[in-house]
């Protein structure tokens, strides 16, 4: 059939738009799963969010003879994939009991630094903050405390990854923790033995994580690795584990020299402390970009779901892209076609010119 031969710029301009549609869809897709992964959250928590506290809670398990510093090993804030500020983060640890946290976004430490900042201008004589980052991977979990610039993971993540990791953590005077065990061995990660861990060098199992006890890491604990706690808090909740510390002088080198030989007394509390925050309210950057983020999120549970769903995505998409192909095939046929009846085309001049 001549009418459907294609010559080669037809054949150049095609490829062009495919191209065209693959580069624009593939930024348009990736725009908006950023949005949903790093965008505003839905609900915030005002600044007033923790007035209503009746006062500190202090775990009652917590010796003042023995200990000065309560200190939580883990948290986030809106850097990662919480929903506190830095500031809040700050606040709502002093709330329960706390005079120093170590702020672990997930492979990022900006917010720690922000929050470190503030606490040191305006918390300095009750609160110390140390710079973490949770090397956030999909077989371990480790938080870095004391990190001065940030250890990124890459795509796989190998047993030499893992060591390396740990190794530039220790470089940067930082102290290594393997977090949640009991949690990532129930996602089905490809967790590296604790003994082996314990052979590269750890310094701290977290021994509670919000209000888990790691029973198994018992027999582990053997100095090194010391023992921890994290409340692991992405939104205000119950908290259920401190770390007890007995430093000289209330500083955040001298909680680091603490932690660096291991002297914590951990707390696991399994009623909790009262959490008096006050609801977060709805989020206004969040409305707006909700489209963006609602599609956002569809098109990561479409790439995450399973092969099927994402070969059978990529077929909707490109069979969107075909389908327009074929429209214009259609118009310019129809267009050629018309274009090729003389008759019709003068009568419609001799109309004109009359
Ligand atoms: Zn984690
Ligand atoms: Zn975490």
């Amino acid at each position: 059939m001549p009418g459907l031969s294609i010559s080669k710029t037809e054949a150049k301009k095609f490829f062009g738009r495919f191209l065209a549609f693959t580069i624009i869809g593939a930024s348009i897709i990736a725009t908006t799963i950023l949005v949903a992964e790093f965008g505003p959250p839905d609900r915030v928590y005002g600044d007033d969010a923790f007035d209503d506290f009746p006062s500190n809670y202090v775990p009652p398990e917590f010796n003042a003879s023995r200990h000065n510093v309560l200190l939580d090993q883990h948290s986030h804030t809106i850097w990662s994939d919480g929903v506190l500020t830095p500031e809040q983060n700050i606040i709502w640890h002093i709330k329960h009991g706390f005079n120093a946290a170590v702020i672990t976004d997930h492979n990022n430490i900006q917010g720690a630094q922000e929050a470190q900042r503030i606490a040191r201008e305006k918390y300095n004589s009750v609160f110390k903050v140390i710079i973490g980052e949770e090397w956030t991977t999909s077989r371990i979990h480790m938080n870095f405390l004391g990190v001065s610039s940030v250890i990124l993971p890459g795509i796989t993540v190998s047993d030499t990854d893992i060591q390396a990791a740990i190794n530039a953590a220790h470089e940067q005077g930082a102290l290594v923790t393997v977090n949640h065990i009991p949690w990532s061995l129930r996602q089905g990660m490809d967790h590296p033995s604790r003994s082996a861990l314990v052979s590269w060098g750890i310094d701290f199992i977290e021994m509670v994580n919000e209000n888990e006890y790691d029973n198994e890491s018992e027999p582990f604990l053997l100095d090194p690795p010391g023992a921890i706690t994290g409340t692991d808090m992405h939104s205000p909740t119950t908290v259920h584990g401190w770390t007890a510390l007995w430093v000289p002088e209330f500083t955040e080198e001298a909680i680091m020299a603490q932690l660096a030989i291991r002297n914590t007394t951990i707390i696991h509390n399994t009623t909790g402390s009262r959490d008096y925050t006050k609801p977060p309210t709805d989020n206004p950057a969040y409305l707006a970009l909700k489209p963006v983020i609602m599609f956002g999120e569809l098109f990561e549970d479409i790439a995450t779901d399973s092969t099927l769903t994402l070969v059978l995505g990529l077929l909707y998409l490109y069979g969107a892209f075909f389908v327009a192909e074929a429209l214009r095939i259609v118009k310019r046929r129809y267009w050629e076609a018309i274009n090729a009846r003389p008759a019709e085309k003068s009568r419609k001049n001799a109309k004109k010119a009359a």
